[in-house]
């Protein structure tokens, strides 16, 4: 097993490291063992209040940066990234059981992304516009919202963050960052890289905690946007508090992506993808393929070439380089998806593989569920339905474009999907009427910083990555001046 350094855990607010209150700490748990990696403090809500004054105050200086400042902070700090993208991968596949391989194309893809809009950061800026009458001059402006919250999920830190602070910090907000509880180590270590890219100090703040930190951070009118990853509970929840603050905000949650393969789709390229949807991450990614719809004629030949797959896939330590598949985040989430199997088997579904806890007991220390294939799954099932968060794979079939359609659109989410046919017009057709923010043809997990990301529905609202993200951290001011020497009646308005 590689071991992975643990990073200072203590939070950064204003450009200092704030030390842990005597009884406000968390333990972070190594999902491989379960024994106690990291002490991480639980912020109380009077220290968010201190971290939101710090972002609030620094941003009076940052929102006067020029966006060629910003980008050179942030091409210093995707250097800095990718020279410790090994580390920080060790330290992310610890801390949340992912494997090596994941965390490392994913630390080098938050690289990616960070230079992705270091590049957009000098190339805000609004329009001028013509109105109806001759005698005006108007125009935008972009402006940074101000202080931006930004909550990630346990399941990819490392990511999750970039997708909000680069954009974030490119539209010239400040920011509050918190990790979950469950895995927030690389986004501690980052408060020492930010610190040696030399962003101004309560430009980048980070604060660490469960439920109190998080209520803190989304129910204060400073704010001027809340950027969350997450569950749709949590989500909604953020959503309503806002309200109450008129806060706006963007969600990205959860989903249940149907992969459909078509009878003329390539199934050497199609299995893989199939596999790469569900068991990729054990299958515990927003995005996952979470559910198969197969065209009849081909289900019998894709189920079992995809069962036998599952059956052979090495679960163990992720550090491995031979490890397949790692544990899930926690023993918790192990046992959420054990009941989740246990209600298939009793819900008219068939088991095609896996089903249960791995029988070697080198590993019943560790979160670890087997890769588990489900054939028959009723659409309107639990399983076809909610989303598992882990490497249980739905499969139903069709016998017709419409029928695909119409099964996939039937869940409650709208995030990622997938298609595997060789038929041009279909591809767009059926991608066309797909209700998703992502639909991938011939492909699927497949992620660019250019390409902008997000759901709808049940799985949120708002986009990420791409340049729609800087819209999220920007608000545009309208300027109209008027040109005339008219003296005007101060009665009616003028249009
Ligand atoms: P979660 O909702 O339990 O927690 C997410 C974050 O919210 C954590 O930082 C947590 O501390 C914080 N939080 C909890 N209660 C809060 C409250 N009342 N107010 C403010 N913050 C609060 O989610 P999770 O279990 O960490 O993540 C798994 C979920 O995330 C899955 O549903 C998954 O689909 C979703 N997810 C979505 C995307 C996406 O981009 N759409 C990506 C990854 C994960």
């Amino acid at each position: 097993m590689v071991k992975a350094t643990i990073p200072d855990t203590r939070m950064l607010v204003g450009g200092e490291r704030i030390a842990h209150e005597p009884g406000r700490t968390i333990a972070v748990l190594s999902p491989l063992t379960g024994e106690v990696l990291a002490e991480v403090a639980d912020a109380a809500t009077e220290q968010v209040s201190n971290a939101l004054a710090s972002a609030e105050s620094a941003f009076e200086a940052w929102r006067t940066t020029s966006g060629a400042e910003r980008a050179r902070l942030m091409h210093r700090l995707a250097d800095i990234l990718e020279r410790e993208a090994d580390d920080l991968a060790r330290l992310e596949s610890a801390d949340n059981g992912k494997l090596l391989r994941e965390t490392s194309t994913q630390a080098r893809f938050t690289v990616r992304n960070y230079r992705f809009f270091a590049g957009a950061a000098d190339k805000i800026y609004g329009h001028t516009i013509p109105l109806d009458a001759w005698e005006t001059f108007d125009y935008t402006r972009k402006e940074p919202v101000g202080v931006a919250v930004l909550i990630t999920a346990w399941n990819s830190p490392m990511q999750l963050l970039a997708n909000k602070l680069a954009p974030a910090l490119a539209a010239g907000c400040t920011v509050v960052i918190k990790p979950s509880e469950i895995a927030p180590l690389t986004t501690l270590r980052l408060a020492d890289l930010v610190e040696e890219a030399g962003f101004p100090p309560g430009v980048i703040n980070i604060v660490t905690g469960g439920k109190e930190a998080g209520v803190a951070l989304t129910t204060d009118p400073r704010v001027g946007r809340i950027s969350f990853t997450g569950s749709v509970e949590t989500g909604k929840a953020i959503a309503r508090a806002a309200a109450d603050v008129l806060v706006p905000v963007t969600l990205e949650l959860g989903g249940k992506g149907a992969n459909i393969v078509f009878e003329d789709a390539d199934l050497d390229r199609a299995v893989p993808g199939v596999i790469a949807g569900i068991f990729a991450a054990g299958g515990q990614t927003c995005i996952a393929g979470s559910r198969l719809l197969v065209h009849e004629t081909v289900a019998e030949t894709v189920i079992s070439r995809i069962s036998e797959i599952a059956r052979q896939i090495r679960i163990g330590d992720p550090t491995d380089p031979d490890t397949q598949m790692g544990p899930v985040a926690s023993i918790v989430q192990r046992d959420r998806i054990l009941s989740m199997i246990a209600d298939a088997k009793t819900d008219g579904a068939q088991l095609a593989a896996g089903g249960g806890a791995p029988k070697d007991g080198t590993l019943a220390g560790g979160a670890f569920v087997e890769p588990t294939i489900f054939t028959n799954v009723a659409p309107d099932s639990r399983l076809a339905q909610e989303e598992v968060f882990g490497p249980v794979l739905a499969v139903t079939t069709f016998s017709s474009d419409e029928e695909a359609v119409t099964i996939a659109n039937g869940t409650d989410f709208g995030l990622a999907s997938g298609l595997w046919t060789q038929n041009v017009q279909r591809a767009h057709r059926v991608a066309r009427d797909l209700i998703a923010g992502t639909v991938w043809i011939n492909t699927y997990r497949y992620s660019a910083a250019q390409a902008p990301f997000g759901g709808v529905k049940q799985s949120g609202y708002g986009r990420e990555r791409g340049l729609e993200a800087l819209d999220e951290y920007l608000r545009t001011k309208n300027v109209l001046m008027d040109l005339s020497d008219d003296i005007r009646d101060p009665f009616a308005i003028k249009a």
